[in-house]
Protein backbone atom coordinates (compact mmCIF):
# COMPACT_ATOMS: atom_id res chain seq x y z
CA UNK A 1 0.00 0.00 0.00
CA UNK A 2 1.10 3.37 -0.94
CA UNK A 3 2.54 5.42 1.99
CA UNK A 4 1.02 9.06 1.93
CA UNK A 5 3.64 11.81 2.69
CA UNK A 6 1.39 14.92 2.99
CA UNK A 7 3.09 18.39 2.15
CA UNK A 8 1.55 21.89 2.41
CA UNK A 9 2.36 22.20 -1.20
CA UNK A 10 0.16 18.77 -2.46
CA UNK A 11 -2.44 17.71 0.73
CA UNK A 12 -3.81 21.56 1.43
CA UNK A 13 -6.65 19.84 3.21
CA UNK A 14 -4.64 17.08 5.39
CA UNK A 15 -1.14 18.18 5.68
CA UNK A 16 -1.94 19.63 9.41
CA UNK A 17 -2.13 15.88 10.86
CA UNK A 18 0.58 14.43 12.61
CA UNK A 19 1.48 10.29 11.99
CA UNK A 20 -1.40 9.66 15.04
CA UNK A 21 -3.96 12.08 13.50
CA UNK A 22 -4.30 13.52 16.64
CA UNK A 23 -6.60 16.68 16.62
CA UNK A 24 -4.98 19.89 15.27
CA UNK A 25 -5.99 22.77 17.73
CA UNK A 26 -5.23 26.55 17.62
CA UNK A 27 -1.62 26.71 18.68
CA UNK A 28 -0.68 23.93 16.73
CA UNK A 29 -2.46 25.36 13.95
CA UNK A 30 -1.69 28.91 14.57
CA UNK A 31 2.06 27.34 14.63
CA UNK A 32 1.62 26.31 10.63
CA UNK A 33 0.57 28.64 9.59
CA UNK A 34 -3.11 28.52 10.29
CA UNK A 35 -5.60 31.67 10.24
CA UNK A 36 -3.12 34.00 7.76
CA UNK A 37 -5.49 33.49 4.73
CA UNK A 38 -8.45 34.91 6.79
CA UNK A 39 -5.99 37.45 7.78
CA UNK A 40 -4.55 38.42 4.63
CA UNK A 41 -8.30 38.33 3.48
CA UNK A 42 -9.46 40.80 5.87
CA UNK A 43 -6.78 43.39 5.62
CA UNK A 44 -5.89 43.02 1.72
CA UNK A 45 -8.68 41.72 -0.15
CA UNK A 46 -11.86 43.19 -0.91
CA UNK A 47 -15.13 40.83 -0.43
CA UNK A 48 -16.02 40.96 -4.56
CA UNK A 49 -12.09 39.74 -4.89
CA UNK A 50 -12.38 37.20 -2.58
CA UNK A 51 -15.46 35.46 -4.54
CA UNK A 52 -13.86 36.42 -8.08
CA UNK A 53 -10.46 34.13 -6.90
CA UNK A 54 -12.88 31.95 -5.53
CA UNK A 55 -14.93 31.48 -8.67
CA UNK A 56 -11.31 32.08 -11.40
CA UNK A 57 -10.32 28.60 -8.72
CA UNK A 58 -13.27 26.80 -9.92
CA UNK A 59 -13.83 24.88 -6.65
CA UNK A 60 -16.61 22.69 -6.74
CA UNK A 61 -18.91 21.82 -4.24
CA UNK A 62 -18.06 18.58 -2.23
CA UNK A 63 -21.43 17.73 -0.76
CA UNK A 64 -21.89 15.83 -4.03
CA UNK A 65 -23.70 18.10 -6.57
CA UNK A 66 -20.72 19.38 -7.32
CA UNK A 67 -21.91 23.41 -8.12
CA UNK A 68 -19.31 26.13 -8.57
CA UNK A 69 -19.01 27.60 -5.30
CA UNK A 70 -17.74 30.42 -6.68
CA UNK A 71 -20.75 31.09 -9.00
CA UNK A 72 -23.16 29.83 -5.93
CA UNK A 73 -21.53 32.83 -4.64
CA UNK A 74 -21.99 35.48 -6.94
CA UNK A 75 -25.85 34.20 -6.53
CA UNK A 76 -26.20 36.29 -3.33
CA UNK A 77 -27.89 39.22 -3.43
CA UNK A 78 -25.64 42.34 -3.23
CA UNK A 79 -28.69 44.99 -2.09
CA UNK A 80 -27.21 47.07 0.36
CA UNK A 81 -30.61 47.58 2.09
CA UNK A 82 -30.24 44.28 2.68
CA UNK A 83 -27.81 44.59 6.33
CA UNK A 84 -28.59 40.91 7.57
CA UNK A 85 -26.48 37.26 5.43
CA UNK A 86 -26.51 34.27 6.69
CA UNK A 87 -23.45 31.30 5.55
CA UNK A 88 -24.83 27.78 6.55
CA UNK A 89 -22.24 24.93 6.76
CA UNK A 90 -23.96 21.93 5.48
CA UNK A 91 -22.31 19.30 8.00
CA UNK A 92 -25.57 16.71 7.95
CA UNK A 93 -23.16 13.91 6.60
CA UNK A 94 -25.68 11.17 6.15
CA UNK A 95 -24.79 9.57 2.70
CA UNK A 96 -24.13 5.83 4.06
CA UNK A 97 -20.52 5.24 3.30
CA UNK A 98 -19.95 9.03 3.46
CA UNK A 99 -17.57 10.20 6.95
CA UNK A 100 -14.96 12.45 4.99
CA UNK A 101 -16.72 15.66 6.64
CA UNK A 102 -16.80 14.05 10.34
CA UNK A 103 -12.86 12.82 9.96
CA UNK A 104 -12.65 16.89 8.55
CA UNK A 105 -14.06 18.50 11.83
CA UNK A 106 -12.98 15.60 14.07
CA UNK A 107 -9.34 16.27 12.95
CA UNK A 108 -9.10 19.97 11.85
CA UNK A 109 -11.88 21.90 13.11
CA UNK A 110 -9.66 25.16 12.74
CA UNK A 111 -9.89 25.28 9.15
CA UNK A 112 -13.32 24.58 8.81
CA UNK A 113 -13.02 27.39 11.10
CA UNK A 114 -11.10 29.72 9.01
CA UNK A 115 -12.76 28.80 5.85
CA UNK A 116 -15.99 29.98 6.99
CA UNK A 117 -15.03 33.22 8.46
CA UNK A 118 -13.17 34.24 4.54
CA UNK A 119 -16.72 33.15 3.13
CA UNK A 120 -18.24 35.23 5.50
CA UNK A 121 -15.92 38.31 4.97
CA UNK A 122 -16.76 37.76 1.13
CA UNK A 123 -20.18 36.98 1.57
CA UNK A 124 -20.75 40.41 3.59
CA UNK A 125 -22.01 37.88 6.51
CA UNK A 126 -21.52 38.19 10.10
CA UNK A 127 -23.81 35.36 11.65
CA UNK A 128 -23.07 31.73 10.28
CA UNK A 129 -24.49 28.72 11.13
CA UNK A 130 -22.76 24.84 10.95
CA UNK A 131 -25.77 22.59 10.72
CA UNK A 132 -24.16 19.53 12.42
CA UNK A 133 -25.03 15.87 11.98
CA UNK A 134 -26.76 14.76 15.34
CA UNK A 135 -25.11 11.89 15.74
CA UNK A 136 -21.62 13.32 15.07
CA UNK A 137 -21.43 14.03 19.31
CA UNK A 138 -17.54 14.07 18.89
CA UNK A 139 -17.24 16.15 16.43
CA UNK A 140 -19.93 18.60 18.14
CA UNK A 141 -17.60 18.85 20.77
CA UNK A 142 -14.57 19.35 19.50
CA UNK A 143 -16.14 22.38 17.19
CA UNK A 144 -17.39 24.13 20.23
CA UNK A 145 -13.80 23.71 22.17
CA UNK A 146 -12.13 25.11 18.71
CA UNK A 147 -14.90 27.73 18.10
CA UNK A 148 -14.43 28.88 21.90
CA UNK A 149 -10.51 28.92 20.87
CA UNK A 150 -10.98 31.13 17.71
CA UNK A 151 -13.28 33.47 19.78
CA UNK A 152 -10.62 33.33 22.88
CA UNK A 153 -7.34 34.29 19.73
CA UNK A 154 -9.94 36.93 18.35
CA UNK A 155 -10.66 35.59 15.20
CA UNK A 156 -14.52 35.49 16.12
CA UNK A 157 -16.08 38.45 18.02
CA UNK A 158 -16.50 41.92 17.14
CA UNK A 159 -13.87 44.45 15.51
CA UNK A 160 -11.83 41.73 14.25
CA UNK A 161 -8.30 42.60 13.23
CA UNK A 162 -9.28 46.03 14.19
CA UNK A 163 -11.46 45.81 10.79
CA UNK A 164 -14.83 47.20 12.64
CA UNK A 165 -16.53 43.58 11.95
CA UNK A 166 -17.93 40.97 13.26
CA UNK A 167 -18.18 37.32 13.30
CA UNK A 168 -19.95 34.76 14.95
CA UNK A 169 -20.28 31.25 14.53
CA UNK A 170 -23.12 28.77 15.98
CA UNK A 171 -23.26 25.40 15.78
CA UNK A 172 -26.69 23.42 15.90
CA UNK A 173 -26.69 19.96 16.12
CA UNK A 174 -29.82 18.42 14.35
CA UNK A 175 -32.43 15.79 15.27
CA UNK A 176 -30.46 12.99 12.30
CA UNK A 177 -33.05 13.30 9.19
CA UNK A 178 -30.64 12.89 5.48
CA UNK A 179 -33.24 15.00 3.97
CA UNK A 180 -31.88 17.55 5.52
CA UNK A 181 -28.57 17.33 3.51
CA UNK A 182 -31.10 19.15 1.56
CA UNK A 183 -30.23 22.97 1.59
CA UNK A 184 -33.86 24.19 1.95
CA UNK A 185 -35.19 21.11 3.97
CA UNK A 186 -31.45 22.48 6.30
CA UNK A 187 -32.89 25.82 6.17
CA UNK A 188 -36.77 24.81 7.56
CA UNK A 189 -34.87 22.47 10.23
CA UNK A 190 -32.84 24.92 11.23
CA UNK A 191 -35.92 27.52 11.74
CA UNK A 192 -37.66 24.90 13.47
CA UNK A 193 -39.78 23.61 11.08
CA UNK A 194 -40.63 20.12 9.21
CA UNK A 195 -37.76 19.37 7.72
CA UNK A 196 -38.96 19.68 4.03
CA UNK A 197 -37.68 20.95 0.90
CA UNK A 198 -38.82 24.02 -0.04
CA UNK A 199 -40.20 25.18 -3.38
CA UNK A 200 -38.05 27.11 -5.74
CA UNK A 201 -37.65 30.00 -6.49
CA UNK A 202 -37.43 31.62 -4.66
CA UNK A 203 -33.89 29.94 -3.90
CA UNK A 204 -31.76 30.60 -1.19
CA UNK A 205 -29.42 33.31 -2.12
CA UNK A 206 -32.28 35.12 -2.31
CA UNK A 207 -34.55 34.28 -0.04
CA UNK A 208 -33.03 32.05 2.59
CA UNK A 209 -32.92 31.36 6.49
CA UNK A 210 -35.65 33.63 8.36
CA UNK A 211 -36.15 34.92 4.77
CA UNK A 212 -32.38 36.49 4.52
CA UNK A 213 -29.99 35.88 2.01
CA UNK A 214 -28.47 32.75 2.55
CA UNK A 215 -25.72 30.41 1.37
CA UNK A 216 -25.00 26.96 1.70
CA UNK A 217 -21.94 25.35 1.67
CA UNK A 218 -20.41 21.59 2.44
CA UNK A 219 -17.41 21.32 5.25
CA UNK A 220 -15.20 19.98 2.74
CA UNK A 221 -15.88 22.78 0.83
CA UNK A 222 -15.37 25.41 2.90
CA UNK A 223 -12.01 23.79 4.06
CA UNK A 224 -10.71 24.58 0.69
CA UNK A 225 -11.04 28.34 1.05
CA UNK A 226 -8.12 29.32 3.32
CA UNK A 227 -5.36 27.36 0.99
CA UNK A 228 -7.10 28.76 -2.04
CA UNK A 229 -6.24 32.90 -0.53
CA UNK A 230 -3.49 31.82 0.47
CA UNK A 231 -1.74 30.22 -2.55
CA UNK A 232 -3.36 31.44 -5.24
CA UNK A 233 -5.57 29.99 -7.80
CA UNK A 234 -3.10 28.74 -10.48
CA UNK A 235 -1.50 26.47 -7.75
CA UNK A 236 -4.68 25.26 -6.71
CA UNK A 237 -5.51 24.02 -10.40
CA UNK A 238 -2.06 21.88 -10.47
CA UNK A 239 -2.68 20.44 -7.44
CA UNK A 240 -5.71 17.95 -9.77
CA UNK A 241 -4.75 15.77 -12.61
CA UNK A 242 -7.95 16.30 -14.59
CA UNK A 243 -10.48 19.20 -15.13
CA UNK A 244 -11.76 19.59 -11.83
CA UNK A 245 -9.14 21.73 -9.48
CA UNK A 246 -7.57 21.07 -6.32
CA UNK A 247 -7.68 17.65 -3.86
CA UNK A 248 -10.41 15.32 -2.40
CA UNK A 249 -11.02 13.29 -0.24
CA UNK A 250 -11.68 9.89 -1.71
CA UNK A 251 -11.69 6.39 -0.21
CA UNK A 252 -12.94 2.93 -0.37
CA UNK A 253 -14.88 0.73 2.15
CA UNK A 254 -16.65 -2.47 1.31
CA UNK A 255 -14.56 -6.10 2.05
CA UNK A 256 -11.32 -4.09 1.14
CA UNK A 257 -7.82 -5.16 3.26
CA UNK A 258 -7.60 -1.23 4.11
CA UNK A 259 -10.60 0.57 3.75
CA UNK A 260 -10.52 4.38 4.60
CA UNK A 261 -10.02 7.51 3.16
CA UNK A 262 -7.24 9.76 1.82
CA UNK A 263 -6.73 13.17 0.01
CA UNK A 264 -6.14 12.77 -3.53
CA UNK A 265 -5.77 14.83 -6.46
CA UNK A 266 -8.66 15.09 -8.45
CA UNK A 267 -8.15 12.83 -11.98
CA UNK A 268 -6.70 9.37 -10.11
CA UNK A 269 -8.58 6.00 -11.12
CA UNK A 270 -10.41 4.39 -9.01
CA UNK A 271 -8.21 1.38 -9.75
CA UNK A 272 -5.48 3.47 -8.19
CA UNK A 273 -7.35 3.86 -4.82
CA UNK A 274 -8.56 0.53 -4.71
CA UNK A 275 -5.44 -1.40 -5.24
CA UNK A 276 -2.69 1.50 -3.85
CA UNK A 277 -4.72 2.83 -0.87
CA UNK A 278 -7.11 0.28 0.30
CA UNK A 279 -5.16 -2.40 -0.74
CA UNK A 280 -6.84 -4.26 -3.10
CA UNK A 281 -10.14 -6.83 -1.97
CA UNK A 282 -9.75 -9.33 0.50
CA UNK A 283 -7.94 -12.59 0.53
CA UNK A 284 -10.49 -14.94 -2.02
CA UNK A 285 -12.88 -12.01 -3.15
CA UNK A 286 -13.06 -10.30 -6.08
CA UNK A 287 -14.74 -6.41 -7.03
CA UNK A 288 -18.32 -7.23 -8.73
CA UNK A 289 -19.83 -4.15 -8.14
CA UNK A 290 -18.73 -0.66 -6.48
CA UNK A 291 -20.88 2.88 -6.12
CA UNK A 292 -18.80 5.72 -6.67
CA UNK A 293 -19.58 8.22 -4.01
CA UNK A 294 -22.04 7.04 -1.69
CA UNK A 295 -25.37 4.86 -1.22
CA UNK A 296 -27.69 7.13 -3.93
CA UNK A 297 -24.66 6.93 -6.71
CA UNK A 298 -25.54 4.27 -9.53
CA UNK A 299 -23.77 1.44 -9.06
CA UNK A 300 -20.40 0.69 -12.08
CA UNK A 301 -18.77 -3.01 -12.45
CA UNK A 302 -15.26 -3.61 -12.53
CA UNK A 303 -15.39 -2.90 -16.09
CA UNK A 304 -15.52 0.67 -14.89
CA UNK A 305 -12.45 0.29 -12.52
CA UNK A 306 -10.18 2.29 -14.36
CA UNK A 307 -12.04 5.55 -15.06
CA UNK A 308 -10.73 9.05 -13.31
CA UNK A 309 -12.50 10.20 -10.50
CA UNK A 310 -13.57 13.28 -10.96
CA UNK A 311 -17.21 14.74 -12.08
CA UNK A 312 -17.31 14.66 -15.73
CA UNK A 313 -15.14 10.94 -16.29
CA UNK A 314 -17.85 9.00 -13.51
CA UNK A 315 -20.42 10.84 -14.82
CA UNK A 316 -19.90 9.54 -18.43
CA UNK A 317 -19.66 6.24 -16.85
CA UNK A 318 -23.19 6.51 -15.85
CA UNK A 319 -23.09 6.97 -11.98
CA UNK A 320 -22.38 10.44 -10.12
CA UNK A 321 -19.14 10.95 -8.61
CA UNK A 322 -20.96 11.66 -5.10
CA UNK A 323 -18.99 12.22 -2.34
CA UNK A 324 -16.00 10.39 -4.08
CA UNK A 325 -16.16 7.72 -0.97
CA UNK A 326 -16.75 4.38 -2.81
CA UNK A 327 -17.85 0.92 -1.77
CA UNK A 328 -17.05 -1.70 -2.91
CA UNK A 329 -18.84 -5.27 -3.31
CA UNK A 330 -17.60 -8.27 -3.42
CA UNK A 331 -18.64 -11.48 -5.55
CA UNK A 332 -20.02 -13.15 -3.01
CA UNK A 333 -22.61 -10.78 -2.30
CA UNK A 334 -26.44 -11.00 -3.75
CA UNK A 335 -27.53 -7.41 -5.52
CA UNK A 336 -31.40 -8.18 -4.68
CA UNK A 337 -30.07 -8.09 -1.33
CA UNK A 338 -27.96 -5.44 -1.24
CA UNK A 339 -30.22 -3.26 -2.97
CA UNK A 340 -33.06 -3.90 -0.58
CA UNK A 341 -31.45 -3.04 2.40
CA UNK A 342 -29.58 -0.04 0.23
CA UNK A 343 -33.99 1.15 -0.17
CA UNK A 344 -35.26 0.33 3.10
CA UNK A 345 -32.41 2.96 4.42
CA UNK A 346 -34.21 5.68 1.68
CA UNK A 347 -37.33 4.81 2.40
CA UNK A 348 -37.09 5.02 6.03
CA UNK A 349 -35.75 8.58 5.47
CA UNK A 350 -38.06 9.85 2.83
CA UNK A 351 -39.43 13.12 4.23
CA UNK A 352 -43.26 12.39 3.10
CA UNK A 353 -43.40 15.33 1.26
CA UNK A 354 -44.64 14.38 -2.05
CA UNK A 355 -46.47 10.95 -3.09
CA UNK A 356 -43.97 9.40 -5.83
CA UNK A 357 -41.42 9.56 -3.17
CA UNK A 358 -43.78 8.38 0.21
CA UNK A 359 -45.33 5.51 -1.39
CA UNK A 360 -42.90 4.45 -4.20
CA UNK A 361 -40.24 3.88 -1.91
CA UNK A 362 -42.08 1.33 0.63
CA UNK A 363 -43.02 -0.29 -2.44
CA UNK A 364 -39.95 -0.60 -4.11
CA UNK A 365 -38.94 -2.14 -0.36
CA UNK A 366 -41.77 -4.93 -0.13
CA UNK A 367 -41.09 -5.79 -4.09
CA UNK A 368 -37.19 -6.34 -3.07
CA UNK A 369 -38.22 -8.22 0.23
CA UNK A 370 -40.64 -10.67 -1.25
CA UNK A 371 -37.77 -11.29 -3.83
CA UNK A 372 -35.27 -11.86 -1.41
CA UNK A 373 -37.51 -14.69 -0.27
CA UNK A 374 -38.22 -16.34 -3.71
CA UNK A 375 -41.88 -15.07 -3.65
CA UNK A 376 -41.57 -12.68 -6.46
CA UNK A 377 -44.08 -12.31 -8.95
CA UNK A 378 -43.61 -13.00 -12.53
CA UNK A 379 -43.78 -9.11 -13.29
CA UNK A 380 -41.78 -7.93 -10.40
CA UNK A 381 -38.42 -6.59 -12.02
CA UNK A 382 -40.87 -4.67 -14.45
CA UNK A 383 -42.64 -3.21 -11.93
CA UNK A 384 -39.26 -2.50 -10.21
CA UNK A 385 -38.00 -0.95 -13.52
CA UNK A 386 -41.25 1.33 -13.86
CA UNK A 387 -40.86 2.80 -10.42
CA UNK A 388 -37.58 3.67 -11.11
CA UNK A 389 -38.98 5.73 -14.18
CA UNK A 390 -41.93 6.85 -11.51
CA UNK A 391 -39.16 8.07 -8.77
CA UNK A 392 -37.01 9.54 -11.71
CA UNK A 393 -35.76 13.26 -11.98
CA UNK A 394 -38.47 15.64 -12.32
CA UNK A 395 -40.52 13.72 -11.16
CA UNK A 396 -40.51 14.57 -7.16
CA UNK A 397 -40.22 17.43 -5.12
CA UNK A 398 -36.66 17.13 -4.28
CA UNK A 399 -33.65 15.17 -5.64
CA UNK A 400 -34.25 12.16 -2.60
CA UNK A 401 -36.40 9.57 -4.60
CA UNK A 402 -34.08 10.36 -8.15
CA UNK A 403 -31.17 9.20 -6.00
CA UNK A 404 -32.65 6.59 -3.78
CA UNK A 405 -33.49 4.56 -7.42
CA UNK A 406 -30.57 4.76 -8.72
CA UNK A 407 -28.50 1.76 -6.81
CA UNK A 408 -31.98 -0.10 -7.76
CA UNK A 409 -31.90 0.94 -11.51
CA UNK A 410 -28.06 0.21 -11.95
CA UNK A 411 -28.22 -3.03 -10.09
CA UNK A 412 -30.97 -3.78 -12.52
CA UNK A 413 -29.17 -2.63 -15.39
CA UNK A 414 -25.74 -4.91 -14.43
CA UNK A 415 -27.06 -7.48 -12.53
CA UNK A 416 -30.71 -8.28 -14.08
CA UNK A 417 -30.16 -11.98 -13.71
CA UNK A 418 -29.63 -12.20 -10.22
CA UNK A 419 -33.24 -10.10 -9.83
CA UNK A 420 -34.86 -12.79 -12.49
CA UNK A 421 -33.51 -15.57 -10.34
CA UNK A 422 -35.76 -14.47 -7.20
CA UNK A 423 -38.95 -15.18 -9.59
CA UNK A 424 -40.65 -18.00 -8.15
CA UNK A 425 -39.94 -20.22 -11.23
CA UNK A 426 -36.61 -19.34 -11.48
CA UNK A 427 -32.90 -21.09 -10.44
CA UNK A 428 -31.49 -19.27 -7.48
CA UNK A 429 -28.27 -17.92 -7.66
CA UNK A 430 -26.21 -19.50 -5.09
CA UNK A 431 -24.38 -15.95 -3.95
CA UNK A 432 -25.16 -14.93 -0.52
CA UNK A 433 -27.78 -12.76 0.96
CA UNK A 434 -27.58 -9.56 3.22
CA UNK A 435 -28.82 -10.48 6.55
CA UNK A 436 -29.18 -6.76 8.01
CA UNK A 437 -31.50 -4.71 7.96
CA UNK A 438 -32.01 -1.39 8.90
CA UNK A 439 -32.55 -0.23 12.31
CA UNK A 440 -36.13 1.31 13.19
CA UNK A 441 -37.94 -0.09 10.15
CA UNK A 442 -41.43 0.18 10.59
CA UNK A 443 -42.45 -0.32 7.00
S1 LIG B 1 -38.79 13.45 -3.09
FE1 LIG B 1 -39.06 12.45 -1.10
S2 LIG B 1 -37.70 13.54 0.26
FE2 LIG B 1 -38.01 14.87 -1.55
S3 LIG B 1 -39.76 16.15 -1.04
FE3 LIG B 1 -40.61 14.35 -2.03
S4 LIG B 1 -41.10 13.00 -0.30
FE4 LIG B 1 -39.69 14.52 0.47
Amino acid sequence: MKKILRTSETHPLTWWLNENQDVVWIKEYKKKGGYLAFEKAIKSIAPSEIIKIVKDSELRGRGGAGFYTGVKWSLMSTDENINIRYLLCNADEMEPGTYKDKFLMEKIPHQLIEGILISSLALRVSRSYIFLRGEYIRAENILRQAISEAKKYGYIGNNVFGSNLSFEIFLHSGAGRYICGEETALINSLEGRRANPRFKPPFPASVGVWGKPTCINNVETLSNIPPIILNGVQWYKNLSKSLDTGTKIMGFSGKVKNPGLWELPFGITAREILEDYAGGMNDGLTLKAWQPGGASTEFLTYEHIDIPMDFSSVSRAGSRLGTALAMAVDNTVNMVSLVRNIEEFFSRESCGWCTPCRDGLPWIVFILRDLEKFKGHKDDVKLLEELCYRLGPGKTFCAHAPGAIAPLRSAIKYFRQEFDSCLESSQIINIKFIKGVQPNNKI
